[in-house]
């Protein structure tokens, strides 16, 4: 990690911004939208049921590099809204919404994993690879938003195992999605009603109990010791 001073523009550890980022015109708007929990709940729960139904129609026409290709989308859009609404104060809203580095999905993710999920996340627990080494729930949605080889050569490997889509095919993962929609709808009805954001926040908490079972499995006491820490940078992707 390189060494970096305090940006007195931004609270955000390693930025670089050079004014302060609500001085741009086009965060100003983003900032008019987005600060407005209602909406940012409304407007993520339409996105993610979209995403969802895109899916569920790649899956039935057996497109699966659509559908793999595209599991951190609604990872991304329910962690960064849950980060914005709950957790992120106005700076850290306004850096993440102008795009600037550093713009890590996983260090937004171990925050309300933290807070809304109580550290019950599955998406960084390590599960035996299925060839070798390990990987996490983290890393497998990670190469799927970077359409790596690794993530085609997942699911041209689903010819030989077929069981290895049981999760979409036995509706679970969708089912999982369909929480995220079903919370962020509750969520928006409450501060529809005006109701204020630290009881939100503990009607959510309630709601997210238990852990959805997306990334399950049988064995997470894998001995697989060091946890991976690197964050994923991410550009304006
Ligand atoms: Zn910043």
């Amino acid at each position: 990690m390189s060494k970096t001073k305090p940006n007195t523009h931004c609270p955000v550890y390693r930025c670089k911004a050079k004014a302060p980022h609500v001085d741009d015109p086009t965060v100003q708007g983003l900032f008019a939208e987005f600060s407005d929990p209602e909406r940012t709940a409304l407007w993520t729960m339409t996105a993610i049921g979209e995403v969802l139904n895109s899916m569920s129609a790649d899956l039935t026409a057996g497109r699966n590099f659509a559908l793999i290709l595209r599991l951190r989308q609604v990872e991304e859009l329910y962690v960064r809204a849950l980060y914005a609404i709950f957790i992120a104060d106005d700076g850290k809203l306004a850096h993440i919404l102008s795009d600037e580095y550093p713009n890590s999905f996983s260090e937004m993710y171990r925050e309300v994993n933290k807070i809304v999920l109580e550290g019950r996340g599955l998406l960084e627990v390590e599960y035996p690879g299925l060839n070798s080494g390990v990987f996490t729930a983290m890393d497998t949605i990670n190469q799927g938003a970077h359409a790596s080889f690794s993530a085609m050569m997942m699911v041209i490997g689903f010819a030989r195992h077929p069981e290895h889509l049981e999760p979409y095919t036995s509706g679970r993962y969708f089912k999982h999605v369909d929480t995220y929609y079903r919370n962020l709808e509750q969520v928006h009805e409450m501060f529809k009603k005006d109701v204020d954001k630290a009881t939100v926040l503990s009607v959510l908490i309630n709601m997210s109990r238990p852990a959805s079972v997306l990334f399950k499995k049988e064995q997470p006491e894998t001995d697989a010791a060091e946890k991976k820490d690197e964050g994923d940078e991410l550009g304006n992707s």
